[in-house]
């Protein structure tokens, strides 16, 4: 089964498999990329380019989608995973 999710950057909707999952972690309230499915929490997904990256940390887009405190590594851990 195909699943859709939208990217919380550019709003395009395409297979999960194409997009980071960020989640907040319920328990602990930690921002995680692309976590296992252990992790419960509230996500956001995002296109693996680094324009939607960009956009994402525009006026603290993305944290206020996972409703989470701001992070100022976040965005940078983001790019890193991307590259590898
Ligand atoms: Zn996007």
């Amino acid at each position: 089964m195909i699943i859709k999710r939208k990217c919380a950057a550019c709003g395009e909707i395409k297979d999960r498999t194409e997009f980071i999952k960020i989640t907040r972690a319920a328990d602990t309230g930690e921002i995680v990329i692309a976590p296992d499915s252990k992790t419960v929490g509230r996500s956001a997904y995002l296109c693996k380019n680094e324009n939607c990256i960009k956009t994402a940390f525009k006026k603290d887009r993305l944290f206020k989608v996972l409703k989470a405190r701001k992070d100022s590594s976040l965005q940078e851990r983001i790019e890193k995973f991307i590259d590898e």
